[in-house]
C-alpha cells in the first residue's frame, strides 16, 4: 500500500515516515486529564529547543494560516507593513486587510529577498506598528535574512516582528529569542514532516502585552488562552491528539539525529547538493538556473528556472517525473507555475535521495 520512502518531494505537505504516521494510531486519552498533561509536558522542552526559545510553544489545531491570522489579530494595533516577495508573504497582507488593519504592502520581484537596510527605510516611511514577512518564501524558494532584519525592527520601539517560518523552522536556523521575533509560526506538514493539521507558534512577552490591549482578537485565535493553558500543560480547546502523538515521535527522532542543529545541517547539505548540480553538473548543461541569488536560497525548497525556450513547462516536468520515475516534485507556484519547478527537499529526506532525484530529473529534461 505504501510506496518506498524517498519519492515525494513536494514543498508541502512533505513525506511522512511510516513510524511517525503510525504514532497517530495510539488510543485516545482525556484531553483534560493527567495523560494529556504528561504528553504536553514531554513536548515542552523539545519544542522550545526547536524554536530556540525560553517561551512556551503553542500547539494549535489549525493549518499554518490559522496562526498567521493569530499573528495579525494579536500583533497589529492599527497599521502593518507587509513585506511581499511571493504568495505566502502576500497572504499575510490579505489576512491583515480582512481583519480590518491598515496595510502597507511592499512588493519586490519574485526571487528577490528583502534586505535589512531596505526594511529600515520602509519602516520609517510607513509608520507601521508591525511588520510581516515569510522567512522562507516557499513559492519562490527565497530565504529572507531575518537575523539581519530583526535588529532593524527592534531598533524602533513598539514595532512587532511577525514571522512566517513555515518552511524554515526545523529546516534552517530560526533563532526566536536571539533574533527577537515577536511571533513566529510553522505548520506540521513542512520541514517537521508530519501530516497536515497542526500549527505551532511562539509569542514574545511584549506581543502578549500588546494583544491584551487589542479588542478584535476573536475567540479561536486569541493567543492569551493558548499562553495561559500551555503553561499548565493544557490547550484551550480539544487538541488534535493523533497529530500530537506524531509530533512526539518526530521530536524523539530529531533528538536521535543529534538535535535541531543536525537537522538544519542535513537540510543545508541537500540544498548544497542541488546547488552544485545546477552550477556545475547536469543542471548547468541542461540550462537550469536558480530563481533566487546565492546566499538567499531556502534550505528546504529549491526553485529552479527551466531553460529559456525549453520544451517543457513546470507542470509538464512534474508530470513526467511522476509518470517515468515515480517522483513527486512541485511545479512553479502562482505566476511562476510554467517557468519554474520546485524541489521540496525538506523533512526527513537525505542527500542520497536528492542525488537519485536529480538523476531522474536529468533523464526527464534530456529526453524532452
Ligand atoms: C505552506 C505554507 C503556508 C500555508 O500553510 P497552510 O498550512 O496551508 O495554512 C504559509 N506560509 C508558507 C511559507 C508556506 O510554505
Amino acid at each position: 500500500m505504501t510506496a518506498p520512502f524517498g519519492k515525494f518531494f513536494l514543498p508541502g505537505p512533505t513525506e511522512v515516515l511510516p513510524e511517525v504516521a503510525q504514532a497517530q494510531a495510539q488510543p485516545m486519552i482525556g484531553h483534560r486529564g493527567a495523560k494529556t498533561e504528561a504528553l504536553l509536558g514531554r513536548l515542552e522542552q523539545p519544542l522550545k529547543d526547536a524554536f530556540r526559545t525560553a517561551n512556551p510553544v503553542y500547539i494549535a489545531a489549525t493549518s499554518a494560516t490559522g496562526l498567521m491570522e493569530a499573528a495579525i489579530r494579536n500583533g497589529v494595533r492599527k497599521k502593518v507593513l507587509c513585506l511581499v516577495n511571493g504568495d505566502f508573504s502576500g497572504r499575510f497582507a490579505k489576512i491583515a486587510a480582512a481583519c480590518g488593519k491598515e496595510v502597507v504592502r511592499e512588493e519586490i520581484p519574485l526571487g528577490q529577498a528583502f534586505e535589512a537596510a531596505q526594511v529600515r527605510e520602509l519602516l520609517e516611511k510607513s509608520g507601521a506598528d508591525a511588520v510581516t514577512l515569510a522567512h522562507s518564501e516557499t513559492s519562490a524558494g527565497v530565504l529572507n535574512p531575518v537575523g539581519e532584519i530583526a535588529p532593524v525592527v527592534q531598533a524602533r520601539p513598539d514595532v512587532m516582528l511577525l514571522v512566517d517560518a513555515v518552511t524554515s523552522l526545523a529546516g534552517s536556523p530560526v533563532e526566536t529569542d536571539k533574533w527577537g521575533l515577536d511571533f513566529v509560526l510553522t505548520g506540521s506538514q513542512k520541514a517537521l514532516a508530519l501530516p497536515p493539521g497542526l500549527a505551532l507558534g511562539v509569542a514574545s512577552p511584549r506581543l502578549l502585552e500588546r494583544a491584551k490591549t487589542l479588542p478584535d482578537r476573536g475567540i479561536y485565535l486569541d493567543l492569551i488562552p493558548y499562553d495561559e493553558n500551555i503553561r499548565k500543560k493544557q490547550t484551550p480547546y480539544t487538541p488534535a491528539l493523533s497529530l500530537i502523538y506524531a509530533l512526539e515521535a518526530q521530536m524523539n527522532r530529531i533528538a536521535a539525529e543529534g538535535g535541531i542543529e543536525r537537522r538544519w545541517a542535513r537540510h543545508n547539505a541537500m540544498r548544497e547538493r542541488v546547488e552544485r548540480w545546477v552550477a556545475k553538473e547536469a543542471g548547468a548543461k541542461l540550462g537550469l538556473s536558480y530563481l533566487p541569488r546565492e546566499g538567499r536560497r531556502s534550505w528546504t525548497v529549491s526553485c529552479l528556472r527551466l531553460p529559456e525556450g525549453g520544451k517543457l513547462t513546470g507542470p509538464q516536468v512534474a508530470k513526467a517525473m511522476d509518470a517515468k520515475h515515480g517522483y513527486t516534485i512541485g511545479a512553479g507556484y502562482g505566476k511562476l507555475k510554467e517557468a519554474t519547478i520546485r524541489i521540496g527537499h525538506m523533512g526527513d529526506h537525505t542527500v542520497a535521495e536528492v542525488e537519485k532525484l536529480l538523476g531522474a530529473l536529468e533523464e526527464v529534461l534530456k529526453s524532452a
